[in-house]
């Protein structure tokens, strides 16, 4: 058998990874999006790499739009098989691309507008609302821990990855020549001390993984908790300088793990009080969907749940429903805390509320999580003292922050926990996906120091036999 890279390979969006048995049978592995890579963008979303109704099965790890974003894609290009993930996982999916359909319908009529003026041919979006729907009902949940027969010779277990609610290791045990060959894909990985969610679950002995490199050169500092971080920033931003503090986040994971650490404050009598808004329908979804899955929290969460009936609920917050309501948050000169997506503000409310408050020393905008260097977030994040957003030039006059330890992925060290339970010499090979190429050649001098010999950095569209 061999396996194909066609996305996340010496890049961090796109998951794609396709495994083509001997006798002609395909198996997907995740139909993610590429995302935040300026002009290419389009380019790399136009081109699987590869003939959809050829595939004969799909295995989703999680929800993220990196992950699952192609999928309607897929479908309408010919794929009709089953996609498998957990509940959650299709829960959430079913919110994100339905989300993402609109966007990217919007944006199809914004460029025909501009193609009609200048006489240019007009485009179709990528796909629609109907795709996904289409998309949705191939749709099969599997629970986690639990062993799968996809096929009589193909059998499926999914882990907890910890990352975010739903989201799993794959793990393929496939029968060719009379051997069985097992193959792990993590996803993308948790943290080993999630504010949220329990950790990554140890798995069976494999005999290839792929395996995310997302933070393969960094350690998350522990030292900042994450509260009193908060605490700290709204307190200088909203009470002392009168300012607003914008927040991007993912819909899911992120913007609930915010909304738990200011529940958190708010137990311990230390909310600054102001406003807080939710910007984003999505997150308010997405945090309905969590709050039907508690039993996927971590033991401290459950804790609190002993008291409090809903740990993402607190004093003053207000979840933004419609676009008026968003649109009026920049008239009102009352301090806020404003928590929108995107998670790296390529797309979204939160662009509008950068933009609005970028020129504004007595704001703060706060960054909580990873952001491709190239998006907007992560130019904020690198400190570029000017940045475009709609077409137009601004100066970052606002505060810019960022809590590193926020992060739904683990650092170095929570990516080699992860292989703990992993003999190395039963492991013919790593392959680092989902990781810039610098640090995933980092990443890999880390893993042949603990005995994981044989790793590979594959690029885009290229395969390797198994
Ligand atoms: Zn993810």
């Amino acid at each position: 058998m061999k396996i194909s890279f066609h996305g996340a390979a010496r890049t961090v969006t796109g998951s794609k990874h396709l495994i083509t048995l001997n006798n002609g049978e395909q198996i997907l592995l995740d139909c993610g999006m590429f995302q935040g890579m300026g002009s290419e963008t389009e380019e790399l979303n136009d081109y699987f790499g590869f003939n959809p109704k050829k595939v004969n099965y799909m295995v989703l790890s999680h929800a993220h739009i990196d992950h699952s974003g192609l999928i309607p894609r897929l479908v309408s290009e010919g794929y009709t098989g089953p996609i498998y993930c957990t509940a959650p996982t299709m829960e959430l999916t079913k919110i994100l691309l339905t989300d993402s359909s609109k966007i990217i319908t919007q944006d199809a009529e914004y460029t025909n507008k501009q193609n009609k003026k200048h006489g240019r041919p007009l485009i179709e979006p990528m796909y629609t609302e109907d795709d996904v729907i289409k998309a949705i009902s191939l749709f099969k949940i599997v629970d986690l821990d639990t062993d799968f027969e996809i096929s009589p010779r193909i059998t499926l277990r999914l882990t907890d990855s910890g990352h975010i609610i739903g989201a799993a290791a794959i793990h393929l045990s496939i029968l060719e020549n009379a051997k069985v060959t097992k193959i792990t894909f993590s996803g993308d990985i948790g943290r080993y001390n999630d504010l949220l969610l329990k950790s990554p679950k140890v798995f069976p002995q494999a005999d290839y993984v792929l395996l995310e490199s997302t933070y393969g050169d960094k350690l998350h500092s522990e030292l900042e908790p994450v509260e009193e971080k908060l605490h700290e920033i709204i307190h200088q931003t909203c009470i002392l300088r009168g300012g607003k503090v914008i927040i991007p986040a993912f819909s899911v994971g992120r913007t609930q793990e915010i909304l738990y650490a200011l529940n958190c404050l708010e137990e311990k009598g230390k909310l600054p009080d102001v406003a807080y808004y939710v910007d984003s329908p999505l997150s308010e979804k997405a945090t309905e969907i969590l709050k039907d899955h508690t039993d996927q929290l971590n033991k401290d969460v459950q804790q609190v749940m002993k008291h409090d009936d809903d740990v993402f609920k607190f004093k003053g917050l207000k979840f933004v429903h419609s676009t008026e309501e968003s649109i009026a948050l920049n008239d009102d000169p009352r301090p806020c805390v404003i928590i929108s997506s995107s998670g790296m503000a390529e797309a979204g409310r939160v662009r509008h509320h950068i933009r609005n408050n970028i020129g504004n020393a007595k704001n703060t905008i706060l960054m909580v999580g990873y952001a491709e260097p190239r998006s907007l977030a992560g130019q904020l994040k690198n400190g570029n003292k000017a940045v475009w957003i709609f077409r137009e030039e601004h100066t970052v006059v606002a505060d810019v922050q960022s809590i590193d330890s926020m992060s739904a992925h683990g650092d170095y060290n929570d990516l080699i926990h992860f292989l703990n339970c992993q003999k190395p010499e039963e492991v013919k090979q790593i392959f680092l996906v989902h990781g810039e190429y610098n640090i995933q050649q980092a990443f890999e001098a880390r893993l042949h120091d603990k005995g994981f010999k044989n790793v590979c950095i594959p690029d885009l569209h290229t395969h390797v036999d198994l």
